[in-house]
């Protein structure tokens, strides 16, 4: 019961942490060992092999990217935890589009920003669910953190804002169109979720830069293979989106989108 379970949850988690787990069983009764520690060593070793070795190539053959995991580049990820559980894989035009975005965002801004990623699809499988995302099971659906500026000199907060990147919202101001509210009265209660569980972060230094984010909207929406782009509809007019048609509201059934970007190829 318990190896169904634990299959179950790593193969959620991470998609082959199921599958390596199985194996490590295997291999671990054929030593003929009853040690746990061994056990866990065994499992491990097998993962990460798997994680950085077997599955890059192996997804880019079958039409998967994994997006970069130093964070030397433009492109760089919010948390390890994305690339550790696989959750960082992209079709390779959703990895153009993101660096050739950033590329083009950077040039006309305030110097090199480096943009962070948050959830991105796992390595195989269309329709394979990448939870607790609704659509990212495909490689053509992407997230990324909002930008924010140090309130004392205003230069860009070079750090994550929440431990996911998620959860942290800039949320409608008195007379903005407010989801969040509409979206609780009726009766969606998953909908502002996130930021109880992990909205507390250093709002009192930073402030969401609308200037930044505009601007990085802007290099996003105007390249040809972005098809859609979720944000919160307050944000979408505040920022000077109104007639985009590419900007979409997700609907009550998602989480709100004034914490992070949802881009789709
Ligand atoms: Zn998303």
């Amino acid at each position: 019961m318990w190896i169904v379970f634990i299959f179950a949850l790593l193969t959620l988690l991470s998609q082959i942490g199921g599958c390596i787990y199985l194996l490590s069983i295997l291999l671990h009764r054929r030593f003929k060992t009853r040690s746990q520690v061994k056990f866990l060593g065994l499992f491990v070793s097998l993962y990460l092999f798997c994680t950085f070795v077997i599955t890059p190539p192996v997804a880019k053959m079958l039409g998967r990217k994994a997006l970069p995991l130093n964070s030397n580049g433009l492109v760089i990820p919010n948390h390890p935890y994305t690339y550790l559980l696989n959750r960082h894989y992209v079709k390779p035009e959703m990895y153009r589009l993101i660096h050739e975005s950033a590329e083009r965002f950077n040039d006309k801004r305030r110097g090199p920003l480096k943009l962070r990623y948050l959830d991105a699809n796992f390595p195989f499988i269309n329709g394979f669910p990448l939870l607790p995302h609704r659509s990212h099971d495909d490689g053509e659906k992407l997230d990324i953190a909002f930008l924010y500026a140090n309130r004392a000199d205003h230069t860009y907060w070079d750090d994550r804002v929440s431990l996911t990147g998620y959860g942290f919202c800039e949320g409608p101001f008195q007379g903005e169109q407010n989801m969040p509210d509409q979206c609780r009265k009726k009766g969606y209660w998953q909908y502002s979720l996130l930021t109880k569980i992990f909205g507390l972060g250093s709002q009192e230094q930073i402030h969401f830069d609308e200037d930044a984010n505009t601007a990085l909207l802007q290099s996003l929406s105007s390249h040809p293979s972005t098809r859609k782009i979720f944000i919160e509809p307050h944000l979408k007019q505040r920022l000077g989106f109104g007639s985009d048609p590419k900007l979409r509201f997700h609907g009550c059934a998602a989480v709100r989108h004034d914490d992070h970007i949802h881009l789709e190829l």
